[in-house]
C-alpha cells in the first residue's frame, strides 16, 4: 500500500510540452522520460522508474532512491525507504517532540527534563538525542562542499532553462 499522502507524478500533469522541453525539465529531478509510438502516427510520453527502468505513467517520491513506479514503491511507508541519515533526522527531531519542543529546530538549546518525566528517562533520552544531533551535525559538515556544488550546478540549469 502507497501512502495516500506520497508526492506523486502523473504523466498528464505535464501538459502538451514538446518532449524536448519536458525531458529538459525532468532531467533536473533525475525524472527520464520517454516514448512510444500511437496509432495515427502520434507518440505518447512515458515516465521511466529510476529503480526498475520500467515506463510508467504515474511516478511516487521516494526519499531513498528517487521517483519510482508504483511497483517500487508498493508496500513501503516512507519511513521504511527513507536513507539512513533522514531516518536519524526524523529520530532527532521526535526527541525533541517528546521533551517538549513544539518546534524541533535543532538550532535552539536541548531542551530541560519535562515535568513528570523521570530523571533517568530524560538522562537517557537526552544522550541519544545529543548523539544523533552529533553525527548529523558531522554529515553535514562532510557533505558541504558536495551540497554547495550540487546547489551550484542547480542554479545554473534553472538560469539556462529561464
Ligand atoms: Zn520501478
Amino acid at each position: 500500500m502507497i501512502c495516500d499522502h506520497a508526492n506523486k507524478l502523473t504523466i498528464r500533469s505535464l501538459g502538451p510540452w514538446p518532449e524536448d522541453t519536458l525531458r529538459h525539465a525532468y532531467s533536473h529531478a533525475n525524472i527520464r522520460l520517454t516514448t512510444t509510438t500511437a496509432g495515427f502516427g502520434g507518440t505518447r510520453t512515458w515516465f521511466l522508474c529510476s529503480r526498475c527502468d520500467r515506463r510508467c505513467s504515474i511516478l511516487y517520491d521516494n526519499p531513498a532512491s528517487g521517483w519510482v513506479c508504483r511497483i517500487c514503491a508498493s508496500g513501503h511507508y516512507a519511513s521504511e525507504v527513507e536513507a539512513p541519515i533522514d531516518r536519524m533526522y526524523r529520530r532527532a527531531r521526535k526527541l525533541r517532540c517528546r521533551l517538549g519542543q513544539h518546534d524541533p529546530d535543532m538550532t535552539f538549546p536541548f531542551p530541560g527534563k519535562p515535568v513528570g518525566m523521570h530523571w533517568s528517562t530524560y538522562l537517557r533520552l537526552r544522550k541519544e538525542g545529543l548523539a544523533l544531533e552529533a553525527r548529523l551535525l558531522d554529515h553535514m559538515r562532510r557533505n558541504l562542499p558536495a551540497l554547495l556544488r550540487r546547489r551550484m550546478i542547480d542554479q545554473s540549469l534553472s538560469m539556462e532553462a529561464d
